[in-house]
């Protein structure tokens, strides 16, 4: 933290909550910054193209959330570097991180064919990218008050529903829904090593919604499945770390 930091605004009892989606200009991430919006937090839009980005900040501005753009693009350690410092500099801290942001990996996923240059994409994104950004805004995390991380993950990163027979969750994927068993592996690790600090972390499934990711033939809308992340973003003092949980309640790993 540098001393332009001693201006920022103080976390003073009643001030807004800050958060931060990342891969928020459009599909389930916009929907989260709406619904996190609607709660009266200041909602930082992470993206990387600064048109979508800001289209996203006037929607969700129009819509009545206090929105605000944060250029951001996981993949990269300068641009993580510097929304940290952009947080730092503005608020001195954040309150909740929602870990959003992700690719599938492009086709074809069978893994006798997969493009291994796809799996690193992924990987690179759906996993990679969450531990260098949540690393990157741990310092400004443990300065709240009630610190919530939350990782949104996928039903076809269970192992348990890709391999009981008869219902394997999800078509054949040998990028995607390993990236996304990775970040539940690692989210685990967070929640043991975060046990102590009152850093709540957990995963959130959203359910098969429609958006660009699939073509849009998901049979959910983007703010049906961002509800359980604005619900585990908001969990009380307490509540449960380390968890994997779709609206219904906690999924098999
Ligand atoms: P989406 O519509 O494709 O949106 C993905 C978002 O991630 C976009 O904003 C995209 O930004 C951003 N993104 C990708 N790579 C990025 C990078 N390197 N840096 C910053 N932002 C990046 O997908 P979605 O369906 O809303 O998915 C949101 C989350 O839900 C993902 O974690 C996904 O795995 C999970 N999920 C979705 C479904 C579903 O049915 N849709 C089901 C289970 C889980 P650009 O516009 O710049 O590409």
């Amino acid at each position: 933290m540098n001393e332009k930091n001693e201006q920022h605004e103080q976390h003073e009892q009643g001030a807004p909550t800050v958060a931060l989606v990342t891969g928020a200009n459009k599909g389930i991430g916009y929907e989260i910054a709406a619904g996190l919006g609607a709660l009266g937090w200041r909602v930082g839009v992470g993206a990387r193209d600064e048109g979508r980005r800001e289209a996203a900040v006037e929607a969700l501005r129009a819509g009545g959330a206090d929105a605000f753009g944060v250029p951001l693009d996981v993949t990269d350690d300068a641009s993580v570097a510097a929304a940290a410092e952009l947080l730092a500099d503005r608020f001195g801290r954040l309150d909740v991180l929602v870990n959003n942001a992700a690719v599938t990996g492009g086709s074809p996923q069978e893994p006798t064919l997969v493009d291994l240059a796809e799996v690193r994409l992924a990987v690179e994104t759906n996993v990679l990218g969450v531990i260098r950004v949540t690393n990157a805004l741990l310092p400004l995390l443990r300065r709240s008050a009630s610190p919530r991380i939350v990782n949104m993950s996928s039903g076809v990163g269970s192992l348990t529903l890709q391999s009981r027979p008869g219902e394997e969750t999800g078509p054949i994927s040998a990028a995607y829904s390993p990236s996304k068993t990775f970040l539940n592996a690692v989210t685990v690790q967070y929640a043991k090593e975060l046990r102590d600090t009152g850093i709540l972390i957990n995963l959130a499934c959203p359910g098969y919604c429609a958006t660009d990711l699939n073509g849009h033939r998901g049979v959910r809308t983007p703010a049906q499945g961002a509800a359980i992340a604005v619900r585990l973003a908001a969990l009380p003092d307490g509540g449960p770390s380390g968890g994997f949980f779709n609206e219904d309640g906690p999924l098999p790993w």
